[in-house]
């Protein structure tokens, strides 16, 4: 947070109003900082003059420079956004731009909720759903607001040309994936549909490095396979089947291929199991290593006992011959 106190000398011999637009002068000449220290000395002139409608509105100017040292904060955002609020509908001076308050705490607001629900970590599928709602409302809020508008905050503090479309393609993107997440236990085909929806609007933003991830994820989600244990047709690699490393023989590859779903993986000597015979296995496994380490350890402590009987033997030898 800047430090308010260098204001305080300016205070005494000059109005609220030429403090405020001082202020204005250190915005436009990029030293927030400075002009977050004006504005709070202009809030306490206007203050100790008792003009209260000019106080908010340089409370509200401080308020907005306070986020310079914090626009990944929430809590920073938000309380501007009710700075603003208070001011009702006023034109602002933002560096060479002249913004309304309404729009400006409205912009404001949905970044806040961007930071928010883009933090959010759903722990089960109602909770992606229910991230996923969140998303697509704010990406719908976000088209609605400013479309057609340059956002003021990332312009005024990062010389950043943002429109709200720009803000709404990669949160639609991210609302589709948190609905693929909702469904991927249940429904990994209509999971993969949505996935493949998010690819589409990543590219459209112009996020390729997003938009090959999002496309692996449909590879891996549209994945159907046959076990080869079981026989289950099963759709989704890593979720609800997984590969394991086996030997399989050409006559084996050559059998395995007479089925339309090949449960293999051809170039990498794999085969497919379905997460019930995968976990069975596994579980299989990690209790018969448990048994062969507890049998392990009998036997070097029947070891580790005798080998102490022995030292203790040649130990009351030596006592008794008194070396
Ligand atoms: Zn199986």
């Amino acid at each position: 947070m800047p430090n308010s106190s260098g204001g305080g000398s300016v205070a005494l011999f000059k109005s609220g109003s030429e403090i405020l637009a001082l202020g204005h002068d250190c915005v436009l000449r990029r030293d927030f900082n400075g002009a977050y220290e004006k504005y709070v000395s202009a809030t306490k002139k206007f203050a100790k003059d008792g003009n209260r409608p000019e106080q908010s509105v340089a409370e509200a100017y401080a308020a907005v420079m306070a986020i310079s040292q914090g626009q990944s904060n929430p809590d920073i955002l938000r309380s501007a956004v009710r700075s603003l609020q208070a001011l009702g509908n006023l034109p602002l001076k933002m560096g060479l731009r002249e913004v309304s308050s309404t729009e400006l705490s409205q912009e404001m607001d949905l970044l806040a909720s961007e930071i928010e629900i883009r933090r959010l970590n759903p722990a089960n599928a109602s909770e992606y759903a229910d991230k996923a709602r969140r998303l697509q409302d704010l990406a719908s809020k976000f088209r609605t607001y400013t479309s057609g508008r340059i956002l003021v905050i990332p312009e005024l503090f990062e010389r950043q040309t943002v429109r709200g479309e720009l803000k709404a393609l990669p949160l639609s993107a991210l609302a589709e994936e948190a609905l693929g997440e909702s469904l991927i236990s249940s429904d990994p085909k209509t999971a993969a549909e949505h996935y493949q929806t998010a690819r589409l609007w990543w590219s459209q933003a112009g996020q390729y490095d997003e938009t090959e991830r999002a496309a692996g994820i449909v590879g891996r989600y549209a994945h159907a396979t046959k076990c080869w244990f079981c026989g289950r047709q099963v759709t989704g690699e890593g979720i609800h089947f997984r590969s394991m490393p086996s030997d399989l023989t050409e006559l084996l590859k050559k059998i395995a291929d007479e089925d339309a779903l090949p449960s293999y993986n051809g170039s990498k000597d794999t085969i497919f199991a379905c997460m019930g015979c995968y976990s069975a296995i596994e579980k299989l496994a990690d209790s018969l290593a448990v048994m062969r380490m507890k049998e392990l350890e009998a036997k070097i402590n029947v070891q580790l006992t005798q080998l102490a009987n022995q030292i203790s033997n040649i130990d009351s030898r030596m006592r008794s011959r008194g070396i």
